[in-house]
């Protein structure tokens, strides 16, 4: 029921804001210091949001709320391509109350379409990408081995951390970090960073 996911995206919400701070600062070193910042703003409008909703919703319809919150909230990159994750996992997720690691799987594949479809970006490129692809793949192969939601999710996180480690030694090609070119190598980048936050509270959240 909504209660959970409602739940859910608040474990989220929290993470994010409670690592406002750091998540500025990476964006401070290849950026324009304003993740953290760009993040917490868009996850206190969602919290604020979902606290008003009645609890008949299905999950779509809580993910929805989210994207459309986001969109409208967050400023910079990050905004629209959140946003679009959130509202394609959304369309993804219509007419269902509770889920399995196939339907979340489809969820995260449809997300990070958008993301790539919004932003032009590939894996590589030193962006979110980068911890989602990895935790997508990772997420197929535990269900592939019959693992369960939680399990997936938490091979998911350990993806993307893994990813978010990986965007240390690549140059951005793409969002302002790119104006740095070389200069950009060896600073992790702010939107894995928040990707892998948001995998890490989710998988936190489903595992209690
Ligand atoms: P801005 O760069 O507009 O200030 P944020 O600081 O909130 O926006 O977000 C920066 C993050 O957005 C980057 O660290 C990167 O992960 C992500 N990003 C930027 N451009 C793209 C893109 N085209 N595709 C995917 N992710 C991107
Ligand atoms: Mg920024
Ligand atoms: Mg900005």
């Amino acid at each position: 029921m909504s209660a959970y996911a409602i739940a859910a995206i608040q474990a989220i919400g929290e993470a994010i804001i409670t690592n406002k701070e750091n998540l500025t600062a990476l964006d401070a070193a290849i950026g324009d210091a304003d993740h953290g910042i760009n993040m917490a703003r868009g996850f206190e409008a969602v919290m604020t949001k979902l606290t008003g909703l009645e609890p008949d919703k299905d999950i779509s319809f809580v993910l929805k709320t989210v994207g459309m919150t986001l969109i409208s909230t967050v400023g910079g990159a990050s905004g629209p391509l959140y946003g679009t994750a959130f509202m394609r996992a959304a369309a993804a997720s219509q007419g269902k109350w509770s889920l399995d690691a196939a339907a979340a799987a489809q969820m995260l594949a449809a997300a990070i379409t958008g993301i790539k479809e919004r932003g032009k970006a590939q894996r590589g490129e030193k962006t979110m990408l980068d911890a989602l692809e990895p935790a997508y793949e990772a997420f197929v192969a535990g269900m592939e081995e019959q693992r369960t939601l939680v399990e997936c999710l938490e091979l998911a996180r350990d993806a993307a951390l893994q990813g978010v480690e990986y965007t240390k030694t690549i140059i951005a090609t793409k969002g302002r970090a790119s104006y740095l070119g070389e200069r950009s190598r060896g600073h992790q980048d702010p939107g894995a960073t928040s990707a892998y936050l948001m995998l890490a509270a989710l998988a936190d959240f489903c595992r209690r």
